[in-house]
């Protein structure tokens, strides 16, 4: 589709964009800085670059842990991406000099009860059978492994190959990375796609996406704990830890910094409030799987909106009857784990024009009806969140 600097750009219209990227969340950043690498001209529109979902996402890349009953697709997708990380945080660190605060300690999948249990074993049962590398553990082998998980913990499962990044380290680091490649960022909102003069539009705008092209992406609000070992000290466990606690799921993810994150409420909501309701069934979940949790610092509550989607999968590819508009967007709880697969995949879309066999389940044109009308936006302001009938 486009070469580097190829596009028929008019004589003088110098700052004409190959294209133009809709949102500087990890997706959008990452989408950017795979096009600029290629020598295309990338403008990024934002107002608030990584203010979106990944401000306060875990960052948990765990295509085994998120195996879920009747996402095949999906999971092969995550699982896809997982195998890109290795490579990719070693090229972005390259490219920046960042630590991204990727860690392969991997990952313990824990029941507290006898009932809890029960019900994380009928996910690894499903799990294994997709021949997914999911270890069953004794209860001294978890302790072995992690001496810090509460005696009362009944049993669990080993995902060795579920790992974790920093989204806080990860989206500066994107965003360097893009910039270095020559990518332009333009602080500001996009209202209509109409606004923006490039041969390729990428709608990489989260939750903000349904607003511009009609897809149906809506919020799913996430509330998240950061808790700090006393005195700064690194935390007492070195796996993230997941599980159900009483029937309560949580999952404690350690920063070699000293930080955990607890989390996470799945909400149909689009505040962004922390309720104290919240707070109290993540801590006493934390505190019931790892005890010493309840003498670290609570340094931060926040919420975030997942751009969620009818089946939890993300939307990629070009708009019914717009091919030179492409979403990328839909990542719900995955758009940490799949910035590696949405990258390379949409900046091979943008380039050569022929989408990958891998983007065949995630086309938007799931979601339409035979007359194919998604709503792409052709020159109308955006909708207002009441007005739009998705979010
Ligand atoms: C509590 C919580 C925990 C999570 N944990 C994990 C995890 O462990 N692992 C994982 O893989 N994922 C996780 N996620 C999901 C992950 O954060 C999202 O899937 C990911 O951030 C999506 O990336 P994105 O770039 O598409 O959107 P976002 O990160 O939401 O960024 C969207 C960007 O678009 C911009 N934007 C919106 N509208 C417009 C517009 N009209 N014009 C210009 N810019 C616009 C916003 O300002 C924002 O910067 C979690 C999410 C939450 C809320």
């Amino acid at each position: 589709m486009l070469s580097a600097r190829s596009t028929s750009t008019p004589a003088g219209d110098v700052a004409r964009a190959d294209v133009a990227v809709v949102g500087a969340g990890p997706i959008g950043l990452a989408v950017a800085w795979r096009c600029a690498a290629r020598g295309l001209r990338v403008t990024v529109h934002d107002p608030a670059p990584g203010s979106g979902a990944s401000a306060v996402a875990a960052g948990m890349l765990a295509p085994i842990a998120e195996a879920y009953f009747g996402e095949r697709d999906l999971t092969g997708l995550l699982v896809e991406s997982a195998a890109r990380w290795p490579a990719f945080a070693a090229e972005l660190t390259e490219a920046t000099g960042v630590d991204l605060g990727y860690r392969t300690d991997g990952t313990l999948l824990v029941g507290l009860t006898a009932d809890d249990l029960a019900e994380a074993r009928r996910l690894w049962a499903y799990q294994r059978e997709l021949d997914l590398p999911v270890t069953p553990l004794r209860p001294s082998e978890l302790r072995d492994r992690e001496p810090a998980l509460a005696p009362r913990v009944r049993g669990g499962a080993l995902a060795a190959t579920d790992h974790q990044v920093d989204p806080r380290l990860l989206v500066p680091a994107l965003r360097t990375a893009a910039e270095r490649a020559g990518a332009v960022l333009v602080p500001g909102p996009v209202r209509a796609l109409s606004e923006l003069d490039a041969a390729v539009t990428v709608v990489a705008a989260g939750c903000g996406a349904a607003a511009l092209t009609g897809l149906p992406v809506r919020p799913v609000k996430g509330q998240v704990l950061r808790l700090r070992a006393p005195g700064g000290a690194p935390p007492g466990f070195r796996h993230v830890i997941r599980g159900y606690a009483d029937g309560e799921h949580v999952y404690l993810v350690p920063r070699t910094g000293g930080e955990v994150v607890v989390g996470a409420t799945v909400e149909e909501r689009r505040d962004t409030d922390v309720s104290a309701g919240a707070v109290l069934r993540l801590l006493r979940a934390a505190v019931d799987l790892v005890p010493e949790l309840a003498e670290y610092d609570l340094i931060e509550t926040a919420a975030g909106l997942r751009p969620g989607t009818p089946d939890n999968a993300p939307i990629l590819g070009p708009l019914p009857g717009r091919p030179d508009v492409l979403a990328a967007t839909g990542h719900h709880r995955h758009g940490i784990v799949l910035t590696p697969v949405t990258a390379d995949l949409i900046a091979d879309l943008v380039t050569t024009g022929v989408p990958d066999p891998l983007l065949a389940p995630f086309r938007p044109d799931r979601f339409t009806g035979p007359s194919g009308s998604v709503a792409a936006d052709r020159g109308e302001p955006a909708r207002t969140s009441e007005e739009d009938p998705w979010n």
